[in-house]
């Protein structure tokens, strides 16, 4: 196959939203490939990137830790694959995550973003809000964050890039060719963060 191959994980989510801007985003670079839902490990082992979508980290772990495709998302990742994970895929990236009100739960996770995630950081769905971040250390100084019954980065261990911060919170980061967005650059018109990933995904290619 010719360019990239890029996947959006389609268990539970915002996943119509992640095609459709992932999609822009490689025709506006001109970058070449395809963009496709996947739910097994068969379709997650061709990729050369995954976008894991907003929704409920919880629901979206435990239907991929049954099916197997969180043991080979965390393959993929170890051969450095690019993935990026907004919100509940930011959750799902990281080591250790508990919510706000309930703590600790035992939820599947991929085990490797060194962060550790407060869900629901800034309240229940009716504290949603937009807010004007920047993402200076990757090239885009100036973004429209929408955060929905977002998380925030409470820890980052030495290898995490903190790339943005809210009210002093932590809301987006990278380690390696992992990129996690607290908020959901895939239900905005700027195609910026999704750009960055297609990108990283052809160099990587
Ligand atoms: N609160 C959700 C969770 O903890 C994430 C919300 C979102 O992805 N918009 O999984």
């Amino acid at each position: 196959m010719t360019g990239v191959n890029i996947g959006i994980l389609a268990v539970q989510g915002d996943v119509a939203e992640n095609i459709s801007a992932t999609r822009m985003a490689m025709d506006e670079l001109g970058i070449e490939g395809v963009v496709s839902q996947v739910k097994t490990p068969e379709q997650i082992s061709d990729l050369d990137g995954l976008v894991i979508p907003g929704g409920e980290s919880t629901v979206i772990g435990t239907l991929s830790l049954i099916n197997g495709s969180m043991k080979k998302i965390k393959e993929k990742i170890a051969s450095g694959m690019p993935v990026l994970g907004t919100c509940a895929g930011m959750i799902l990236l990281s080591k250790k995550a508990k919510d706000r009100v309930v703590g600790e739960m035992e939820q599947p996770l991929l085990d490797y973003l060194d962060i550790k995630i407060e869900r629901n950081a800034f309240g229940r769905q009716k504290d949603s809000f937009e807010a004007d971040i920047s993402l200076e250390k990757i090239g885009i100084p100036k973004f429209m964050g929408v955060f929905i019954r977002a998380p925030s980065v409470v820890d980052a261990g030495k290898a995490v890039e903190v790339l943005s911060k809210v009210d002093e919170k932590i809301v987006a980061v990278k380690q390696g060719n992992i990129i996690g967005t607290s908020f959901h650059p895939e239900l905005t018109e700027d195609l910026a963060v999704h750009k960055y990933f297609v990108n990283l995904v052809q160099k990587k290619n």
